[in-house]
């Protein structure tokens, strides 16, 4: 079971170790390399347990659904932290502004000040 996407319907098999995953972020989470990106993507349903294939350059609203017993396996991604994860952001974003404005209050107009003051004066 995939912690990153709750819902998932389908697993990847990923093209560059051969191996089944449920998400790019589990692939990434046990291997040393980049999932590879493939124009054909190999699917497992995790209702039927029946693999199929994916053309990805010609991919339509048809191929969502599995082939094999219609499962809707494009869906949404539900994850744990989604509603989280946009608070504590938020905060980390307003914390950043408040910083990088004082910052630039106390250096960039002193210093502009200044080298215009001492050029202006002298
Ligand atoms: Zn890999
Ligand atoms: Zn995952
Ligand atoms: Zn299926």
């Amino acid at each position: 079971m995939c912690k990153h996407i709750l819902n998932a319907q389908v697993s990847i098999r990923a093209p560059c170790c051969k191996k089944w995953f449920d998400c790019a972020e589990c692939h990434a989470a046990v291997s040393d390399h980049q999932l590879r990106k493939t124009n054909e993507m190999v699917f497992a349903c995790k209702k039927c347990k029946k693999a199929f294939r994916k053309d990805m350059t010609d991919y339509e609203e048809e191929d969502e659904f599995c082939p094999h017993c219609d499962n809707h396996y494009v869906l949404e991604a539900v994850t744990p932290e989604a509603t989280l994860g946009i608070e504590t952001e938020d905060i980390r974003v307003d914390n950043r502004v408040i910083k990088d404005d004082r910052i630039r209050t106390k250096q960039g107009p002193k210093s502009i000040f200044d080298i215009d003051g001492s050029n202006m004066m002298g």
